[in-house]
């Protein structure tokens, strides 16, 4: 068992250092809300007054934060970590990030022979929960390896995606063709709402034929189609519309830092923007489904 150190313990942060302390790893954690601390505490887990003690005896030193600014903020400032993280520590950054922030941050690390890998997740709220994320890491081969055994205890599956930023490039990637497939799948059963197909029986219809995908089967934007999925549950909970606007924008830098052209994430981008904008951005993303209805709310 590890001694690691686990900064941000927010919807996702929280389960995933809960699973590592019932691995029985040495768990100490770090946030600057005093109450999503309290929760890990509770579980065995303890804590420092600042990130900087947390992380002192650490091997391991965990991160998932909200955005690539927090994440450079906590290694590389003034006051950052990398003074702090014992040399030869491995730093798992899992916080959905931009990859050139991963790579700037991989390379401030190395200069004191701190190692790091990048590993975004995917699965969300309940995949934390149920310690069944996958994970799509950029590293090193042999500080993947390393990893492994503690990404196990909060995964299922464990992706090595290629060098530093690659776990990002994959995460991107994956999120602009969930957003794509996602706006498709509405406009499809909203077409078929319009012309007097019961969304169910459509539903059925396009899983058994070439329409099928992950959104239509397992996620039905469709209000009462599916139990269990944020659409029967007036649109809470689940993955929400602004994280789904951050993750295409991280995909359009990705697309213009190599002049790759996304015509489809592109068109995703703006509509999940517009969404957000028109008040949506706490709802689950599956909410774009409304954007194509015909009845007036
Ligand atoms: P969240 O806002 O619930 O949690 C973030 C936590 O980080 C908060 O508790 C906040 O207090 C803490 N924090 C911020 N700056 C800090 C600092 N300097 N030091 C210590 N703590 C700090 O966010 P979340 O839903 O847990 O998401 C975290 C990351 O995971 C994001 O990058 C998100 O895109 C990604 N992600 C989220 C989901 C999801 O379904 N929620 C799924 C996959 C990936």
């Amino acid at each position: 068992m590890a001694n690691v150190a686990f900064i941000g313990l927010g919807n996702m942060g929280g389960p995933m250092a809960i699973n590592l302390v019932k691995a029985g790893h040495q768990v100490a954690v770090f946030d600057l809300s005093e109450t999503a601390v309290a929760h890990v505490v509770e579980q065995g887990a303890s804590t420092f007054a600042t990130a900087a003690e947390c992380v002192k005896d650490a091997e391991f030193i965990i991160s998932m934060l909200p955005a690539g600014k927090h994440v450079e903020g906590l290694y590389l400032s003034e006051q950052g970590l990398i003074n702090h993280i014992s040399q030869g520590a491995l730093v798992i950054d899992s916080s959905t990030i931009d990859a050139n922030t991963s790579r700037k941050v991989a390379a401030g690390l190395a200069e004191k022979g701190i190692n790091f890998i990048d590993a975004p997740v995917s699965g969300g709220v309940g995949g934390a929960q149920a310690g069944t994320l996958s994970f799509m890491v950029g590293g090193s081969p042999e500080h993947f390896e390393k990893a492994k055994p503690v990404l196990d205890n909060m995964g299922k599956n464990i992706f090595h995606a290629g060098d530093h930023g690659a776990g990002q490039v994959a995460k991107a990637c994956n999120n602009m063709l969930l957003s794509v497939l996602m706006v498709g799948t509405s406009e499809a059963l909203q077409l078929g709402i319009a012309n007097g197909l019961d969304p169910k029986v459509l539903s059925e219809i396009m899983s058994q034929s070439s329409g099928s995908n992950w959104t239509l089967d397992v996620y039905n934007p469709c209000p009462g189609i599916m139990e269990n999925v944020p659409s029967s549950n007036d649109y809470q909970g689940g993955f929400m519309v602004d994280l789904m606007a951050k993750d295409l924008g991280l995909a359009m830098d990705t697309a213009v830092s190599s002049q790759s052209s996304t015509p489809m994430g592109a068109l995703a981008r703006s509509l999940y923007a517009m969404h957000a904008t028109a008040g949506n951005g706490g709802k689950d993303f599956s909410s774009i489904f409304n954007l194509f209805s015909k009845q007036e709310d």
